[in-house]
């Protein structure tokens, strides 16, 4: 019943998308590729958006995501196709394609903004698209933001995000029995229920997100 729902909207909504935009060849390839991420809130919304988006309205799996530059929770990433690479800058709020590989990085502000006086020694920095340092699965979790549900620190977590401590334990909220409990039933089976374990969860006080929570297998990435 208590379940990630806003990572299992961005996957159904990622799985709507890829057969528009993926030809039948490479509907595979696209396919496993999301799966890397099943657990990254971050990185499903690039995905997303890179099919939303289409940057140059080829048709091509999405292949790999790299990241070139990150400052103050910007990101210039490198969004690898089959056949082509795209520069796309994300923030918690905002992203945007801005262009081929081939064509360079040609926004001043931007280059400035990573401390680069030209788009020349951005490309020197930045030589060869094959190599650029892989965006690895759940990285975002030393972030500001939950890993799971993308809510920022200080902020209350989506209910149902395994990320979200319990009040009453101090566990994990989707896994113990504090609801079982609380509503005195064996089973939370239907809306009313979980209604009801949400207002007494507010009256307890929920515990918003904190870098601290982020799981502890994580921390060796
Ligand atoms: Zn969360
Ligand atoms: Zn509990």
């Amino acid at each position: 019943m208590l379940s990630n729902e806003h990572l299992e909207k961005l996957i159904a909504e990622i799985e709507v998308l890829v057969p528009y935009a993926v030809p039948a060849e490479e509907l595979e390839t696209a396919r496993t590729f999301v799966t890397l991420f099943a657990e990254d809130f971050f990185a499903l919304g690039i995905i997303k958006d890179y099919y939303q988006t289409l940057p140059n309205a080829y048709e091509e799996a999405l292949i790999n995501i790299a990241v070139l530059e990150e400052r103050e929770q910007v990101f210039l990433m490198l969004l690898s196709t089959t056949g082509h690479h795209y520069f796309y800058v994300t923030n918690d709020d905002e992203s945007m394609f801005l262009g081929g590989w081939e064509g360079g990085l040609d926004d001043k502000q931007l280059l400035s903004f990573f401390g680069y006086p030209d788009s020349k020694s951005f490309a020197k920095a930045h030589p060869d698209a094959e190599k650029c340092r892989k965006y690895i699965p759940l990285e975002r979790m030393n972030s500001e933001l939950c890993p799971s549900c993308g809510v920022k620190t200080g902020e209350m977590h989506t209910l149902g995000c395994p990320v979200e401590v319990c009040p009453w334990c101090g566990g994990q909220l989707n896994h113990c029995n504090c609801r079982f409990e609380q509503l005195d039933v064996e089973e939370v089976k239907d809306e009313v229920l979980l209604t009801k374990f949400s207002r007494k969860l507010e009256k307890k006080g929920r515990i918003a997100y904190a870098k601290e929570q982020r799981p502890t297998f994580l921390e060796s990435l």
